[in-house]
C-alpha cells in the first residue's frame, strides 16, 4: 500500500497465535489495536471532498453497517455547478449530525472503533478541511489511530463492498467529474497508471455537455435521463481513440456538441443529441478499457466513480468484456464514506496510519 505521512512515524508489531497485537507510536502516541482472532473490525469513514458531507461504519473492509450521504445538490444547482465556499460551510452544519446517525444506525459505541479513515483529497480544500479536522478531533479524544485517504483509492475500494471481493490482477477505471484514470492494479496499494484524461474528465464532458444541452446539475444523470428518448444513430460524433495510447481526451466530443446545437431548439432533437454523445463516450471508455484487459491479461475489470453510475455504460462494459467486470452499485458509484471506511481498513492492516499533521491534499494523485 503508498505509505502516507510515515516519515515521522515508528510501527512495531507483536504476534502470538490467538491474539495479534499491533502497537503503532506516531508522534509519542501510542495506540494499542487488538486485532483477536475472529474479532472484525469496525472503521469510521468520513467523506467531504466536494459536495457530499457522508459518513459510515463499515467492519473488516467488507460489511456496511450505516452509509449515510447528505448531498448539497439542490443548493448547487441553482448556480448550475458547485460553489467551494458554500460547500465547505454546508459540510460543516451537516457533518457532526450525520456522523452521529452513522454511528446509531451501526448500533455502535465510540469504544467499538477501530480507527478513523478520512479523505484527505484531491478534491475542494475547504471541504477537505471539515471532515479532516473533524476526524482528528474524533481520533484525538477517542484514542484511536487516523487513516488519511486518497478519494481516488476510496472509489476503487467501492468494489469490495458488495459480493465476492476482485481478483487481481485487474484493470480499473474510475470516471468520475474530476479524473478518468486507467489504471493495472495487482495487489492491495500496487496501482499501474496506464491511462488518463488529457483534457476534460468523463463526468466533467457530461456536466459540460448537459449545460450546452439546458439540462441542468449534475449532468450525468439528467443526459442519461434525456437520452432514453432520444435516437444516437442520428448524429454520428467522432471517438476521440489517440490510438496506442491508453489516454482519453472528451473535450473534442463537447466542442462537436456545441457545432451541432448551434441551429437545434427542438426538445426531441436535444434528446438525440444526448443519446449520440452518451454513446461516443461510452464506446470510448469500454473499448479502451477491454482492449487494455486483454493486452495486460486482467483476470477482471472494476469501475468506480460517479459516472460508472450510468447504465449504458455498465451495460456495455459487461457484454463486451471476455473477463468478469465488477461495477458497484450506483449509490456506491457516486461519493460516499463506506468506500473510504474500507479503503481506511486496507491501509490499517498493513499499518499504514497516519500522523497529527496529516493535512489536506486537493490535488493529491494515486500513482
Ligand atoms: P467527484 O467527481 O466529486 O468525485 P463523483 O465520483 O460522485 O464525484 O462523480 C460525479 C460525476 O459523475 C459528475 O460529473 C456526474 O455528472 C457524473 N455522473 C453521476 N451519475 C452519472 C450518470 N448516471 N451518468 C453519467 N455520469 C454521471
Ligand atoms: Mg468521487
Amino acid at each position: 500500500m503508498p505509505r502516507m505521512h510515515n516519515d515521522s512515524s515508528r510501527l512495531f508489531k507483536t504476534a502470538t497465535p490467538s491474539t495479534k497485537k499491533a502497537i503503532y507510536i506516531k508522534q509519542n502516541i501510542c495506540y494499542i489495536a487488538h486485532e483477536r482472532k475472529g474479532r472484525k473490525m469496525k472503521l469510521l469513514g468520513i467523506e467531504t471532498s466536494c459536495d457530499e458531507t457522508a459518513a459510515s461504519v463499515v467492519q473488516d473492509g467488507r460489511d456496511i453497517l450505516s452509509n449515510l450521504i447528505a448531498s448539497q445538490v439542490d443548493i448547487h444547482s441553482r448556480y448550475g455547478g458547485i460553489v467551494p465556499e458554500v460547500a465547505s460551510r454546508q459540510h460543516l452544519l451537516t457533518a457532526i449530525p450525520i456522523i452521529q446517525e452513522a454511528m446509531t444506525q451501526a448500533q455502535a459505541h465510540w469504544s467499538d472503533l477501530d480507527a478513523i479513515a478520512v479523505t484527505i483529497g484531491p478534491g475542494l480544500a475547504g471541504s477537505l478541511l471539515v471532515g479532516v479536522n473533524i476526524a482528528k478531533a474524533i481520533a484525538l479524544a477517542q484514542g484511536l489511530p487516523l487513516l488519511g485517504i486518497n478519494h481516488l483509492e476510496g472509489h476503487i475500494y467501492a468494489n469490495w463492498l458488495e459480493g465476492r471481493a476482485p481478483d487481481f490482477p485487474l484493470i480499473c477505471l474510475i470516471v468520475s467529474g474530476g479524473h478518468s484514470d486507467l489504471l493495472l492494479m495487482k495487489g492491495h496499494g500496487d496501482y499501474q497508471p496506464l491511462g488518463r484524461t488529457r483534457d476534460d474528465a468523463a463526468g466533467e464532458a457530461f456536466d459540460k455537455v448537459a449545460r450546452i444541452l439546458g439540462l441542468g446539475f449534475p449532468g450525468g444523470p439528467a443526459i442519461e435521463q434525456a437520452a432514453l428518448g432520444g435516437n444516437s444513430s442520428l448524429h454520428r460524433l467522432p471517438r476521440p481513440w489517440l490510438k496506442g495510447s491508453d489516454d482519453f481526451s472528451f473535450s473534442g466530443l463537447k466542442t462537436a456538441v456545441l457545432r451541432l446545437v448551434a441551429d437545434l431548439s427542438e426538445k426531441s432533437e436535444k434528446a438525440d443529441i444526448a443519446a449520440s454523445f452518451q454513446e461516443a463516450v461510452v464506446d470510448v471508455l469500454v473499448t479502451k478499457t477491454v482492449a487494455a484487459a486483454r493486452r495486460l491479461g486482467a483476470r477482471q475489470i472494476i469501475l468506480g466513480g460517479g459516472v460508472a453510475s450510468n447504465r449504458p455504460l455498465r451495460q456495455m462494459m459487461a457484454e463486451r468484456s471476455p473477463i468478469p467486470v465488477l461495477i458497484p452499485s450506483p449509490i456506491l458509484c457516486t461519493d460516499n464514506a463506506a468506500m473510504i471506511a474500507s479503503c481506511g481498513y486496507f491501509h490499517l492492516k498493513a499499518g499504514e496510519i497516519s500522523g497529527w499533521d496529516l493535512d489536506v491534499a486537493p490535488n493529491l494523485k494515486l500513482t
